[in-house]
């Protein structure tokens, strides 16, 4: 059931007067249940308890920690279909991708389960003593890392389960040994309770210390403000607005204690179309890429935002197809009200540009919250020039950049700002042709996807979901796979400490079994 109330650890508290609904924006109307903001009372009491549990939870055996998070998974599941109506109500989105994304939840749950269980992740390193070493002696030095502390999570609009209550950030926190209080996203509270309940649930099953979660409702910034600036918060995981993310970094490094700010924000992932592909198959990539512009109403950070390929008849006849495609495409429901919006705003911010052409713009009336798709086109010398055409338009809109030649497209590539993905598309051998173009953009991104679309961002040990600012604010990180948890520990060493009171990664015996590094050599060996 959903209450409206926040989780201060296992207790429900609604002691604000401060509330709001969530909104349907396929019913274009508010949803039922009226949600308490927290208070700065209730923030301070989450974060004390998040303090008090990690003293203990830091220290939970990684097969402990595994059985958490399989049971959080198993209990998300038993939450059923009224987690999945509630994800719908809240967010417009269709029962397909509730569910779809649900078993992404699940999944990157469980894939933080099996490295702990695995447990060679702390990358335990181990340099042996040399007594005997002259002029003096070598000590025993042994590295580990360790968890940093409570983190604070913000729920993303655009990805209600995924990248929210339990999604990435806070299970790889929950994993590295980090309580999580959860700022959850107003515009889906509901799922965000539900969430929180099953997460609960799964921490009494599995004793964890009381604290170790919470879930704290807001309707504006301060109550994410407050959280970032409270000195018992070590860490904060952001997805969202490059407005939203910068502003929680700023807030973060004016603390006395200066501390991380992983925020994954905007994106307008490049697409390079090289002459040849362009020419052979130009019809079907419009096809293809009129639905990766689309899919989820244009609402994913890894929309193809940006078409760049040099001027040629086989451009002009790709960008008239990839128009005719794209208004073919019905228009869908966009998240709320405010989103919709913002996509209209910056858009027409965009098209009143001088040198902009608009090709395809979907003019047929649409339902309240649908978002009109929209393709536009400019000359590679104004893109140059006009860095306002580089911004992010979250939604169902990319401009094709008809560049003059190759040393332009590498020109405007370099002047770019960081990126998540960039995409080149090119037939036969071409791509090694172009040496310099895929230099500038792999300095630019964190991702390069050969003959594909952006869109669809595999959950898997090599991916990359990061890169140079502002895509990210730390472009050393991912913040998807299971290398996401690096962002919630720091190194940590032992020197001459005895082996009896040494963790079980870094004891002699390797009770643990792990892949260790010992003098130089990766090995699973014990230390005799
Ligand atoms: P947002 O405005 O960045 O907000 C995300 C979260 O951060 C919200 O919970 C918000 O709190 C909080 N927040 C924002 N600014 C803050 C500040 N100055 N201090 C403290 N907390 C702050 O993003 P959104 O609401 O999810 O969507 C709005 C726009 O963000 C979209 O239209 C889109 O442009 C962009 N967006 C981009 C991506 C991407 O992946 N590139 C993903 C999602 C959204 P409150 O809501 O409580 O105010």
């Amino acid at each position: 059931m959903i209450t409206g109330k926040n989780y201060i650890g296992n207790q429900l508290s609604a002691k604000g007067s401060t509330t709001y609904k969530t909104f349907n924006p396929q019913l274009n109307i508010e949803n039922e249940t009226v949600f308490i903001e927290a208070t700065s009372e209730e923030i301070k009491e989450a974060v004390q308890l998040a303090s008090e549990a990690f003293i203990a939870f830091r220290n939970v055996s990684g097969v402990k920690k595994a059985a958490f998070l399989n049971a959080i998974a198993d209990e998300i599941l038993v939450l059923g279909e009224a987690l999945i109506k509630t994800y719908c109500k809240e967010s417009g989105l269709p029962e397909g991708r509730a569910i779809g994304e649900r078993g992404r939840t699940v999944g990157q749950l469980q894939s933080f389960a099996k490295l702990l269980l695995e447990g060679s992740w702390v990358e335990a390193t181990i340099d042996t003593a040399q007594p005997n070493r002259e002029p003096q002696p070598k000590p025993d030095l042994r590295k580990l890392l360790v968890p940093l502390g409570p983190v604070v999570v913000f729920g993303a609009s655009n990805f209600p389960l995924a990248f929210s209550t339990a999604g990435g950030d806070t299970a790889a926190a929950l994993a590295a040994g980090c309580p999580v209080i959860v700022k959850s996203h107003p515009m889906h509270s509901g799922t965000g309770e539900l969430v929180a309940s099953a997460i609960l649930q799964a921490a009494k099953k599995t004793g964890m210390p009381n604290g170790v979660f919470s879930n704290l409702n807001s309707s504006g910034i301060e109550v994410g403000s407050q959280l970032v600036k409270h000195p018992g918060v070590k860490a904060v995981g952001f997805t969202g607005s490059i407005k939203g993310g910068r502003a929680l970094y700023d807030l973060a490094a004016k603390r006395e204690e200066p501390i991380p700010v992983f925020a994954e924000m905007g994106s307008i992932n490049p697409v390079v179309i090289l002459p040849e592909a362009l020419k052979n198959r130009g019809k079907a990539l419009a096809k293809t890429y009129a639905g990766s512009i689309t899919v989820g109403t244009g609402q994913f950070c890894t929309n193809p935002g940006l078409l760049l390929a040099i001027k040629s008849e086989a451009l002009s006849s790709f960008i008239q197809e990839l128009s005719n495609e794209i208004v073919k495409v019905e228009p869908s429901c966009m998240l709320h009200p405010n989103i919709v919006e913002a996509y209209e705003n910056k858009k027409e911010k965009a098209v009143a540009q001088s040198g902009i052409t608009v090709t395809a713009a979907y003019t047929t009336k649409v339902n309240a919250n649908y978002a009109r798709q929209t393709i536009t086109t400019v000359e590679g010398q104004t893109f140059l020039e006009n860095q306002s055409l580089h911004q992010e338009v979250f939604g169902p809109y990319s401009i094709v950049v008809q560049c003059a030649n190759a040393k332009q497209l590498e020109r405007i590539i370099s002047k770019l700002e960081g990126q998540l993905t960039a995409t080149v598309i090119a037939d036969n051998q071409e791509a090694s042709t172009y040496p310099e173009v895929i230099a500038a953009l792999q300095n630019r991104v964190g991702r390069l996807i050969f003959n594909g679309v952006p869109t669809g961002v595999e959950v898997c040990a090599a991916m990359t979901h990061g890169g140079p600012y502002p895509a990210s604010t730390d472009s050393r990180f991912t913040a998807i796979g299971i290398h996401s948890i690096k962002r919630w520990v720091r190194p940590f060493s032992y020197q001459d400490w005895p082996n009896a009171l040494l963790p079980e990664a870094l004891k002699n015996e390797n009770p643990l079994s792990i892949n260790r590094v010992i003098d130089g050599q990766q090995t699973r060996d014990q230390i005799k």
